[in-house]
């Protein structure tokens, strides 16, 4: 996509476009495009808001910039930055909702700076979950109409787990929550100050207990409790799974234990569950490497956490761990 040429149009009412096509279409106005999804950094898009009109965008607000009383565009901002470890996922919702109901009123331009990665990583899962296609298949068929489009590798990656949930953002999968598990040990490697509140509800809380209705639709629900004094501990939705023994960790420490190498996919079990972090995780919330899971209640000894990973039994390598002994745990239906 070079200057001066227009935006690439991908599907009926819908383009492709770069930092320059925004631009001019914001200044000039365009016959066909009504609607802007801008995909910036937040820097950027404070720079390119102020630039361009004096009403300043909040980052995923709508935003309708009016020339008179004519209402002439209609544009969200969503601050990504085109980084590996950039979080796509959690962004696609609103994104692919936007491109959805612009193209009912008119013609949306997906944009970010250079019109290749992030702007395409958008687009290909709209045409993943619009027309029902493999991530090769969409990204191929975009590539027919924008031969640059080249997400990033983190972005592919995300598109694949989009993929494996059937085209939607599922937070109760298994791949969400090894994906949400690891933007929060990455964000712990950066120094961030640990998000306490993105830790999961605690089941054993009192003021956290469910309504009559949901206990009645959770009587099934299977839950680990403290072997000690029976407080629970976690759901059986909180556990990470993981495959027993997957990854060249695993080889490496099968070769180092029995001397050959074997497919270790049977016959150990695995003597932890891996939940996802709780409010009841005090200890987690101080900031420490790694430290001890105690019970909330009994202050029994359940486990353990280590933000730079934990070998299970079977001996795949879970990071960031948060490791309850099954010996120090029951499970029970509720
Ligand atoms: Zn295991
Ligand atoms: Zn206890």
């Amino acid at each position: 996509m070079s200057l001066g040429e227009p935006p690439i149009l991908v599907r009926d009412r819908l383009f492709i476009g770069n930092i320059n096509h925004a631009a001019k279409v914001l200044q000039e106005g365009d016959e066909e495009i009504t609607h802007i999804l801008s995909l910036l950094s937040s820097a950027s898009i404070s720079f390119f808001s102020e630039s361009r009109s004096n009403i300043s965008i909040k980052t995923r607000e709508i935003q309708k910039v009016y020339a008179g009383p004519e209402l002439k565009q209609v544009r969200m901002a969503v601050p990504l930055r085109d980084m590996e470890n950039e979080n796509l996922l959690d962004y696609l919702d609103v994104c692919l909702n936007f491109i959805e109901e612009s193209r009912k009123e008119g013609s949306v331009l997906v944009h970010c700076f250079a019109g290749v990665s992030r702007s395409a990583a958008i687009i290909t899962a709209y045409l993943m979950r619009t027309e029902q296609l493999s991530l090769e298949d969409a990204l191929e068929s975009l590539r027919l109409r924008c031969a640059s489009v080249c997400p990033n590798d983190g972005f592919l990656e995300q598109l694949k787990m989009f993929e494996d949930m059937g085209f939607r953002v599922d937070h109760a999968s298994s791949t969400y929550k090894r994906f949400h598990l690891k933007q929060l040990g990455e964000s712990y490697n950066r120094g961030d100050k640990i998000d306490f509140s993105k830790f999961g509800t605690d089941p054993g809380s009192a003021t956290e207990t469910f309504s009559s209705e949901a206990a009645n639709s959770a009587k099934s629900t299977k839950v680990y409790r403290c072997k000690r004094c029976r407080r629970i501990v976690a759901l059986q939705d909180h556990v990470v799974s993981h495959t027993p023994g997957e990854g060249e960790a695993c080889f490496e420490w099968k070769k180092w234990r029995s001397g050959n190498t074997f497919n270790c996919s049977d016959e150990v079990e695995c003597s932890s569950i891996f939940i996802e972090p709780l409010k009841w995780m005090t200890a987690v919330e101080e900031g420490a490497l790694e430290g001890k899971l105690s019970c909330a209640n009994c202050e029994a000894r359940l486990g353990n956490f280590n933000w730079s990973g934990i070998q299970c039994s079977c001996g795949s390598w879970i990071t960031p761990a948060f490791q309850i002994h099954k010996s120090r745990v029951d499970l029970s239906t509720l």
